[in-house]
């Protein structure tokens, strides 16, 4: 038989999707892959039951349907201060995965090199290779996971096509400052490169910090590639609809890529979901307000059982600190944790570039009764993964 491409040879599976699998197959609670198991938005759900008898089963505008795009422009519009036109400046992608992979193809020519910070989504990794570009990991410091500027200058150096920036940030739920984010735009026209965002969680920030859209900061506006979806801001992780808004120009070329990679979003959840781009601000701090009250909720139980963990500013992501186990494989701990816990969680060193082992992750987008039940399980974690059972055997 002849050999398969080499092209994903120096990446696995996706850990985060595994370990969903690994939490089905023990029937633990899932906080690993983020996703929410509470309904989407009523008004959402209503409106998909009336599409079903509507005209919309076929193939939508290649690039988004018009009044997606329309209702999209208006809220983005409101929120980066500038008029996005839903005509040349948005590509409407199946879920921000597809448009992220879209903007590094739009950008990148294979051999160009793409700044990623460490800890990463571990999509940015597979995504730099799949479109032939290296990837610079550039490191975030534990605990406000700030980057050193000069390091972050070094990467610059080596003269990168574009610089990924997930914000808020998964995993480590870091909110980029305004003053960090004026540093990266500064250094990103000195040394001329694109910044691509990831902003899937900018309405999922705990005060006192805001997001600031990169797009938005003086003279970036032609030089980023904003990526989002509708899955967090709306609790439809599975209708796969995100989107890049970006200058004309840059979105001719996303477009040609889009039109290849998947023809299109799918046409009756682009008009379901319109009714969700309407809404006022009313929902957006109700969602801010529901996830909060999820973060405290949970982060207290954690306190209470005595483990030690980050304080996501933004995201629904936390890290805790499982080195008071003494696993050599992060992986195994996962493994264990599901299987003699209940709980799926996923392992820290699927999102750095370090050698980092001692660190989980767990989301909290879920139930308060499902977040319960959780922590009801970790209360016996001690006994069930005893320290004694060093190297988990
Ligand atoms: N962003 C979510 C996570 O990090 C889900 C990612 C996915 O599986 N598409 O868990």
């Amino acid at each position: 038989m002849p050999e398969l491409s080499k092209r994903t040879n120096t990446f696995t599976d996706s850990v985060i999707r595994r370990m969903t699998r690994v939490s089905l197959q023990y029937d633990a609670v899932n906080l690993s892959q983020g996703f929410p198991d509470f309904e989407p938005p009523r008004e959402i759900l209503e409106r998909l039951s009336q599409v079903t008898h509507e005209d919309f089963h076929q193939y939508s505008i290649t690039w988004g349907a018009q009044n997606f795009r329309e209702a999209l422009a208006e809220k983005q519009s409101r929120l980066l201060g500038r008029k996005i036109d839903p005509n040349g400046e948005i590509v409407v992608t199946c879920g921000s995965t597809e448009a992220m992979m879209a903007a590094m193809m739009t950008v990148a020519n294979p051999g160009d090199k793409v700044i990623v910070f460490s800890p990463f989504y571990e999509n940015y990794g597979a995504d730099t290779i799949l479109s032939g570009a290296d990837p610079i990991y550039v490191p975030l410091y534990p605990p406000k996971f700030n980057f050193n500027p000069d390091e972050l200058e070094a990467a610059f150096k080596q003269k990168p096509k574009a610089l990924i920036l997930c914000n808020p940030s998964n995993p480590c739920g870091k909110v980029f400052t305004y003053d960090e984010l004026k540093l990266i735009a500064n250094f990103a026209e000195r040394y001329d490169t694109f910044v691509i965002t990831d902003e899937v969680y900018e309405h999922i920030v705990y005060e006192p910090h805001k997001h600031v859209y990169f797009s938005s900061l003086p003279g970036m506006w032609e030089r980023t590639i904003s990526c989002s979806s509708l899955s967090k801001t709306y609790s439809i992780t599975g209708w796969r609809l995100g989107y890049i808004i970006a200058p004309a120009h840059v979105i001719d070329v996303a477009k040609k890529v889009h039109d290849f990679l998947t023809v299109g979003a799918a046409a009756p959840l682009q008009e379901a979901a319109v009714v969700g781009l309407k809404f006022d601000d009313t929902y957006y701090r109700w969602l801010q307000d529901k996830y909060t009250k999820k973060r405290d909720l949970f982060l207290k139980g954690l306190d209470d059982i005595g483990i030690s963990h980050t304080v996501p500013e933004g995201a629904y992501y936390i890290l805790l600190d499982i080195s008071e186990f003494g696993f050599d494989s992060d992986l195994e701990f996962c493994e264990v944790l599901a299987r003699d816990v209940g709980v799926g969680a996923v392992p820290g060193s699927s999102f750095f570039r370090e050698n980092v082992n001692h660190l989980i992750r767990f989301h909290f987008a879920k139930k308060d009764e499902t977040l319960y039940e959780a922590l009801n399980r970790l209360q016996d974690l001690r006994k069930k993964i005893p320290v004694c059972n060093l190297k988990g055997r």
